[in-house]
């Protein structure tokens, strides 16, 4: 680090008894003395820790070296179901297909991670398939909801479908609509990219930082850095809620159709 020049009684002294020997000495000093002051550009120079490296895919949507990979397309070893036993989603031909539980089984439907996250970088693939019809919240519903079921960021058919806005494909369901519709037909694999922060609380409860969700879908910004009010609600106005909660599971919705999804996996952030 450079030293910087501040002058003190005896540096001055030593100045002021300069000047005595040399009028020539003390301009130079003077003249250089603003130049000892300034910042150099070391001063603002971090070199420790080091950043990390990990690799990154090959292409858009590969498995970075550092993720938790939550479906590879094998098996659904890292997931139960939302309610009771295990993950009874089917797997074929590399993709997991939303499915209702056998008959005799109730309860929830939809599947969740048997890990708890707290903040994380999502990367997940869906498809609606082309059959999958219907209008306003019917088609291709599902959705990839954090927190033990709290914050829900929508999945539906949205390229033919319309419906409130606050409820199409990436929303923040009933929070915050997408700054543009990014939707690809039926039939088409599309993307989601969500980077969760999780919320973080007073003593008494209420927020003190909100979740906050960032998605991508196709690539394409939607939702920037949203501040969600509180957990969703299908009736009513999200409140913010009375409720401290740490790492949570994330869950894939099951509402009646058959969506499909591959290529799963999260970073801890
Ligand atoms: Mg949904």
């Amino acid at each position: 680090m450079v030293k910087a020049f501040y002058p003190n009684k005896m540096n001055m002294k030593f100045i002021l008894s300069s000047i005595t020997f040399s009028l020539i000495a003390f301009t130079t000093l003077a003249q250089d003395l603003p130049e000892l002051m300034e910042m150099e550009p070391a001063m603002t120079e971090i070199w420790e820790p080091e950043v990390k490296s990990i690799a990154p895919g090959e292409k858009y949507g590969d498995v970075p070296s550092d993720a938790i990979v939550l479906f590879d397309g094998s098996n659904l070893d890292e997931w139960t179901n939302d309610s009771v036993g295990e993950a009874h989603w089917s797997v074929e031909n590399g993709t997991v297909t939303a499915s209702r539980m056998s008959e005799g089984l109730t309860g929830n439907s939809g599947i969740r991670t048997k890990r708890q996250f707290g903040s994380v970088q999502m990367h997940i693939e869906w498809l609606i398939q082309t059959d999958d019809t219907g209008t306003n919240q019917k088609p291709g519903n599902s959705g990839v909801i954090f927190s033990d079921g709290r914050y829900e960021v929508q999945i539906l058919e949205s390229y033919y479908n319309r419906t409130y806005r606050d409820g199409q494909a990436a929303s923040l369901y009933k929070q915050s609509a997408p700054l543009v519709n990014a939707s690809k037909k039926p039939g088409e694999w599309q993307s989601y990219d969500i980077i969760f922060m999780q919320p973080h609380f007073k003593k008494d409860g209420s927020y003190l930082v909100p979740p906050k969700i960032t998605v991508l879908h196709n690539g394409i910004l939607v939702q920037n850095a949203v501040e969600l009010r509180g957990p969703t609600v299908y009736i009513g106005m999200p409140e913010y809620q009375i409720e401290k909660h740490g790492p949570g599971s994330i869950s894939l919705q099951y509402h009646g159709n058959p969506v499909n999804y591959r290529n799963i996996w999260v970073r801890e952030l």
